[in-house]
């Protein structure tokens, strides 16, 4: 059942049961009262009517004239009011008429003389006939009732045309226009028709519907827009975030990854494994406490200065060199909820290649290519490094200069192949009994070898012992070719800094001549430098 219908139904039949309703009531009181009066009406025409003849009866009775009386009560019964009459004289005159029992209100009226005032001659009485009189002011009533009731419903039958017509139509057709407009569906957001210049109720409603759907659909209209642009740029975020070459991931306050993209997880994911093996930042790289404390500074700087690190870290065999760049989230960027943490946001790069190449040339730059121990330059700079050290925390630095004794002849004699592998042997042996990590290792130049190592006190002894082991290691035969081997000694100058210099370049100065001395005094040997 449609609501349109429902509503018609239940507006006519409301108007016909309250109209019904006021009806019945009035009626009912309308025939109550109607009744009544009715009934007091004829009793007072058989007052009239005994009136009327009053004048008539006096004289029969004055005359006593049976005849006139018995005319006169005839003609009174003749009424259909009337159902008994009495008529009495003074004189022994009694006419009686009709039915006089069982009467209510009988009528009685005094028959005066016709000439002496005030003097009574008769009394004439009229027995109204109560059932009839019943009767016909019960017909009366109901006439007026069905009237009243045909009036009724004529009004009912035309008040509910023009409700129909003027509310529960409109209201209808509003109602099942308003049923078909489906917001999903833009085509059947039409707009509603509204009676042209129409100023009542209903067309009101109409226009203000319809000016809310305007806006509606302008809303919509927008809303959709605006989605399907959404939409686009988060494809090309996504797009950009999944097929990114750099590994990018989000880093909650506990250091968690909590977003990463496909480019991170190859970064770290370790052969044959399809999961990273940590999703905690810090773990994952390897390097919890410097990372930690990198990011604790990020997150309590109140800009969002971005940071970068290279960081070493061993993915299952391999070791890589990531290089990685941090910024905090600023509000700006993240003000979609309430109470967010602070994330950080890592862009990171496989930079192992070029750290390697870095090192290599590095390497290259600082090193001897013959050897691999240290070239002067870089030596230089970290015999100066380690003699502040040594002023600084009051130690020695000890300095051993080592000059291969005739050597040129074993390059004259072998071939300059052959040199390079007494050299290469020579720089071997010294690695070997020398730290080449906390130990400072060497080329000066041609066939010269420098070592220099802090001690905590210079215990002269100890020192000359070193440097007597260190000749002995360089004296054991070198194989040269692979029929010939060669024996070569060496020259050692020690020198203690800072007491046999302060400067670096006093204290080469000193280790050199010292050296010298060594071969003055037949080579072979190692010379202890001494102030003179
Ligand atoms: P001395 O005992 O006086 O030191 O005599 P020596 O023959 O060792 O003479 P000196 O130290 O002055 O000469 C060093 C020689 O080392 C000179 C050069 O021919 C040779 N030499 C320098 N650099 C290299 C090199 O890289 N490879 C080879 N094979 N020989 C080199
Ligand atoms: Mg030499």
């Amino acid at each position: 059942m449609r609501i349109s219908q429902k509503l018609y139904v239940r507006v006519a039949f409301s108007i016909t049961i309250m109209a019904l309703l006021v009806s019945l009531i009035t009626s009912l009181f309308s025939y109550i009262s109607g009744l009544e009066e009715k009934k007091t009406t004829n009793y007072s025409l058989v007052k009239q009517l005994a009136e009327t003849i009053q004048k008539t009866a006096a004289i029969s009775a004055y005359l006593v004239d049976s005849e006139l009386g018995a005319e006169i009560t005839t003609g009174l019964l003749s009424n259909d009011l009337v159902k008994g009459v009495t008529l009495s004289g003074d004189s022994e005159m009694l006419l009686t008429q009709g039915d006089i029992n069982n009467v209510s209100e009988p009528v009685s009226i005094q028959l005066m003389h016709p000439f002496i005032p005030d003097t009574q001659i008769g009394i004439l009485t009229l027995y109204p006939d109560d059932i009839y009189i019943q009767q016909q002011a019960q017909k009366a009533s109901e006439k007026e009732v069905l009237l009243m009731m045909v009036h009724s419903i004529i009004i009912i039958f035309f008040v509910s045309i023009v409700v129909h017509k003027q509310l529960s139509r409109p209201l209808q057709k509003l109602t099942d226009d308003f049923a078909k407009i489906d917001p999903n569906m833009p085509q059947t957001m039409q707009m509603l028709s509204v009676k042209k210049r129409g100023k009542g109720e209903i067309s009101r409603l109409i226009t203000g519907i319809n000016s809310l759907m305007h806006a509606l659909q302008q809303t919509i209209r927008n809303e959709r827009e605006l989605r399907t642009k959404t939409e686009e740029l988060e494809s090309r975020f996504r797009l950009i975030f999944e097929q990114a070459s750099a590994g990018i991931c989000l880093l909650n306050e506990q250091n968690m990854i909590t977003t990463y993209n496909p480019a991170f997880k190859s970064h770290f994911l370790v052969k044959g494994e399809t999961e990273l093996s940590s999703l905690n930042f810090p773990v994952l790289l390897n390097n919890s406490e410097k990372l930690q404390e990198l990011l604790h500074v990020i997150r309590d700087k109140e800009n969002a200065e971005q940071y970068t690190l290279d960081i070493e870290c061993t993915i299952g065999t391999q070791t890589k060199w990531i290089h990685c760049l941090f910024a905090k989230l600023s509000e700006q960027r993240n003000t979609l909820r309430e109470n967010q943490e602070t994330l950080i946001e890592v862009i990171l790069h496989d930079v192992t290649e070029r750290a390697e190449k870095e090192f290599q040339t590095r390497f290259e730059a600082d090193h001897d290519v013959l050897t691999y121990l240290l070239n002067r330059r870089s030596g230089e700079r970290e015999l100066n490094n380690a003699l502040s050290e040594c002023i600084q925390n009051d130690r020695n630095l000890v300095l051993m200069m080592i000059d291969l004794d005739k050597f040129k002849p074993v390059n004259d004699n072998f071939g300059h192949e052959a040199g390079d592998k007494v050299l290469t042997e020579v720089a071997r042996r010294i690695k070997n009994r020398f730290n080449f990590k906390t130990d400072i290792c060497i080329r000066w130049g041609g066939d010269e070898f420098l070592i220099a190592r802090q001690i905590e006190s210079f215990d002269q002894k100890q020192v000359m012992a070193q440097a007597q082991q260190m000749l002995q290691d360089i004296e054991l035969p070198i194989k040269v070719t692979d029929k010939n081997s060669c024996d070569i000694s060496a020259s050692i100058g020690v020198v203690i800094g800072p007491s046999h210099g302060e400067a670096l370049h006093e204290l080469m100065v000193n280790a050199d001549n010292t050296m010298y001395q060594a071969k003055e005094n037949g080579r072979g040997q190692v010379v202890l430098f001494k102030n003179k």
